[in-house]
């Protein structure tokens, strides 16, 4: 029989369990916290559990754990990237930055992605699977432990389509942010889209206080499905939409992702165009100048992306350029996987 995952569970669903078990109810929760608070990675760890206890835990659940495979550290600023190895042998990505309010982490949902995007890393050597809610636990609760250092932001914007993956996302907030285990706030949580509308409205229904961040990356249809095929299916237009509804529905700001790439989208033309589409709406443009990835050629500068800003600021649009981490450690999501990758392929070690 295939074990549980235990690090998945809710505190209601682990206290069935230990129920079932003839158990007091009570002992779910200090497993919980074993699992949640002090990031015990065995059963054996749980000193307030009778042996016994342990034993039968230990038969019937597994904890699922996150190897580092590599780890790299900027030294620039104080940016830290993981590859971890999944316990299928797969590869993901964590990268750890620190900002003047605390440590953010940015977590991967997905082993590699769907979507297509061609100007991203995450997608060149196709989709894997999705993470497990555990999975995506455990880069935060692996990183801290590394590090010592308190996580206090998460973003979903590493390897992967957080929508994509909606039911096992949806779980992890709930058990990031469960004030019997880590208790995040999702105020400090932000969540990355590439577009894809029915999920944007039914996580607007949900009212969570997370921010979402909409990959926009260009303000008409025809450009759009060139560089984002998700765009084909759901246009611009609708994404817009959805966009408005959902900062009706929950209060809260959106965020709009536009990567300045050189002679794609980074004219005046593209400007007044993006301007138009997102006037009077609540929101910030965050402009990244283009990751250059070794399989494309899109290339951008600092330069393009204050250029962009300026004719946007001009257009009466909120805009800024994001602060560049690590980027001596090609802190862009996908890379270092798709190294890993190459490697084992080339070893025939492959899985
Ligand atoms: N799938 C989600 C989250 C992952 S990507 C999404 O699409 O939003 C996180 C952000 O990085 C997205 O805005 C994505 O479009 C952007 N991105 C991906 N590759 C990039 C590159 N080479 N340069 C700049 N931004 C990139």
């Amino acid at each position: 029989m295939e074990k549980i995952d235990i690090l998945s569970l809710t505190l209601p669903e682990l206290e069935m369990h230990v129920q079932e078990m003839g158990e007091k109810k009570f002992r779910a929760k200090q497993i919980f916290q074993w699992l949640h608070v002090k990031h015990a990675n065995s059963f054996e760890d749980m000193s307030n559990i009778s042996l016994e206890l342990r034993t039968k835990l230990s038969e019937m659940f597994c904890i699922k754990q996150l190897n580092i495979e590599r780890k790299l550290e900027s030294s620039i600023d104080n940016t830290v990237k993981y590859l971890y190895r999944l316990s299928d042998g797969m590869f993901i990505e964590t990268v750890l930055m620190e900002y003047n309010h605390g440590m953010s982490l940015c977590v991967s949902t997905q082993v590699g992605c769907k979507m297509g995007c061609k100007f991203c890393a995450s997608t060149i050597a196709g989709f894997e699977r999705n993470l497990l809610p555990s999975e995506i636990l455990q880069q935060v609760y692996r990183t801290q432990s590394d590090t010592g250092k308190k996580i206090s932001g998460i973003v979903l914007m590493g390897i992967g389509e957080p929508l994509d993956n909606y039911k096992n996302v949806m779980r992890f907030l709930e058990l990031v942010s469960c004030p019997d285990g880590y208790g995040l706030s999702l105020r400090h949580v932000t969540l990355s889209t590439c577009g894809i509308v029915p999920k944007i409205k039914e996580l607007a229904d949900k009212k969570l206080g997370l921010t979402l961040s909409v990959s926009l990356h260009c303000p008409e249809n025809d450009g759009r499905s060139e560089i984002m095929p998700v765009n084909r299916t759901y246009n611009v237009y609708e994404l817009i939409e959805a966009t408005r509804e959902y900062i009706d529905k929950t209060g809260r700001r959106v965020t709009y992702e536009y990567a300045v790439i050189d002679g794609v989208n980074s004219d005046r033309e593209n400007a007044r165009k993006l301007a138009t589409l997102i006037k009077g709406i609540n929101c910030h443009v965050n402009l990244i100048p283009v990751n250059t990835v070794k399989e494309r050629e899109y290339k951008s500068s600092r330069e393009s992306a204050m250029k962009f800003m300026n004719m946007l600021t001009e257009m009466g649009i909120n805009a800024t350029v994001r602060r560049t981490l690590g980027s001596d450690i090609d802190a862009a999501c996908g890379q270092l996987r798709r190294e890993a990758e190459k490697q084992t392929e080339k070893s025939g070690e492959g899985y």
